[in-house]
């Protein structure tokens, strides 16, 4: 068996990887349980300087390692680029912060009394393509600079990124099974969660994956954090600045060709102003030029795979059958898809109900503020959710009604190393990113003394 990487734009194959036979994969673990024995009793400062050193690699290589990105996945160029940037700014974050995150914690108590953080051995990573590093070292700068070990199983579509982060790694100085990939079907996982050697498993992928996971997970009592699917609300609000609006909702939308689990989905607009934005919103999504994602000046290259164009195709055949309005795009060549805006999208259609996951906008109007919150809980999922409003007051008291795990008001979505990050309801559950995420895979010990 062999894991394909394809270039969605060319639809050229660019290698076929081996899969990892089992007994290998028995190998690939026992290195790793020998790696945690040492790795566990490094000094932070030993553990941050190799961080360091891994994020001046990535830093030397954003050109090569972003042209993987590309070809493997489809963004275009720059965004790729921007992805190891962001990677190994969050490597050095990390190194600087892990000591201090993780320092004891005390009580007030008549005798000594506190917490301490151990590591708790390897933490295996069920990662997306979507952003191939970023998501890789999002999850393990923070693991490994508290002590533990890890193990990917990144998607199967870019194991020539997986590979290019286990090298950099090496690179960097770490020892041998601190960070491990491995080139393993999804019908292995379960013997990877059953090891020993692992103590936690962090997946970032789609609702389906992550139930079939954490269901492993619970029959092998092991912890997990889940970073699944999304389907955002873009709130937009009588008082809100329309055409600043309207711009970011473009960005957030489009960026990745769509394929972001925070990419804006549900465009929830007061009737008053809706007319205003969807106009503004259509311009700014005309504007985007599409092409192969490693020509300057080129905006949104394909999605990653066919079976994803076929997917987002069927749910914009369905939802424009249910009543929605096409006002731009919905044609598709290849992997290429038009960017596409659709009006009067209803609560119970298809566009509103599932995630979509590529470059799709939905409008759905709301009648008042109160409406558009209760339309953007109207959902299983609660990821993140934008909120457009001049008056900064009423944004906190609607952002606390939002059933999400991030809310951002007047502002693109985003994560940032120093933010913790995570969902709610079917999004998943558990923190990456800021001091929460890493403690997630940590024995949190009380420890007293009298
Ligand atoms: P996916 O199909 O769920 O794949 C994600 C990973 O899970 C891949 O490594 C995949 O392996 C593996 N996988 C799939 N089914 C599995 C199963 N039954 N058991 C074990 N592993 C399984 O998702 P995707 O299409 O790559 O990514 C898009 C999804 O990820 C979207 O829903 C998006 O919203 C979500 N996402 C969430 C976040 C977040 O932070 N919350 C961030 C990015 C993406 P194969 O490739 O071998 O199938």
């Amino acid at each position: 068996m062999t894991l394909k990487s394809i270039n969605p734009y060319s639809q050229e194959l660019i290698a076929e990887y081996q899969v990892l036979t089992n007994t290998e994969l028995n190998k690939k673990l026992e290195v790793s349980e020998t790696a945690f024995k040492n790795w566990r009793k490094t000094s932070f400062q030993q553990r941050g300087e190799k961080m360091q050193k891994l994020a001046s690699i990535l830093r030397d290589k954003k050109e090569q390692l972003g042209l993987l990105i590309t070809n493997e996945m489809g963004k275009i160029l720059s965004e790729s680029i921007a992805e190891v940037e962001k990677s190994a700014s969050n490597c050095d974050y990390y190194a600087e912060h892990a000591e201090q995150m993780l320092k004891d914690q005390y009580y007030d108590t008549p005798f000594k009394s506190m917490s301490v953080y151990d590591p708790m051995g390897a933490v295996f990573a069920v990662m997306p393509w979507n952003y191939p590093f970023w998501q890789v070292l999002r999850y393990a700068a923070p693991a490994i600079m508290a002590g533990n070990v890890t193990l990917l199983k990144h998607a199967s579509n870019v194991t020539g990124c997986a590979k290019a982060i286990e090298s950099a790694f090496l690179e960097a100085g770490f020892p041998e099974g601190v960070f491990q990939q491995l080139s393993v079907e999804v019908s292995q996982v379960e013997s990877i969660i059953e090891s020993n050697i692992v103590s936690g498993i962090t997946l970032t992928g789609s609702e389906g994956a992550g139930s079939s996971v954490a269901a492993l997970a619970g029959k092998h009592i092991k912890k997990t954090v889940m970073e699944l699917g999304g389907s955002d609300a873009f709130i937009v609000l009588n008082d809100a600045n329309i055409e600043k609006a309207a711009e970011v909702a473009a960005h957030s939308r489009m960026l990745n060709a769509g394929q972001a689990c925070i990419c804006a989905k549900r465009f929830i607009v007061t009737e008053k102003i809706a007319e205003e934005f969807v106009s503004h919103f259509s311009k700014n999504i005309q504007a985007i030029k599409q092409g192969n994602p490693i020509h300057n000046g080129i905006q949104m290259g394909p999605l990653a795979r066919l079976d994803l164009v076929d997917t987002l195709s069927e749910q914009l055949d369905k939802t424009l059958k249910q009543g929605a309005k096409l006002i731009l795009g919905g044609e598709h060549e290849g992997c290429n898809f038009q960017p596409t805006l659709i009006d009067f999208v209803s609560v119970d259609s298809v566009a509103f109900q599932e995630e979509t996951f590529g470059p799709l906008a939905t409008v759905i109007r709301a009648k008042d503020e109160n409406d558009a919150i209760a339309i953007a809980n109207n959902h299983r999922y609660g990821l993140a959710s934008a909120l457009w409003t001049e008056d900064r007051e009423k944004a906190y008291h609607l952002a606390r009604r939002i059933e999400a795990g991030n809310v951002f008001v007047n502002s693109l979505v985003r994560s940032d190393s120093r933010v913790p990050f995570g969902g709610v309801k079917k999004s998943g559950y558990g923190r990456e990113l800021g001091d929460v995420g890493i403690k997630e895979f940590m024995n949190m010990k009380s420890l007293v003394i009298e």
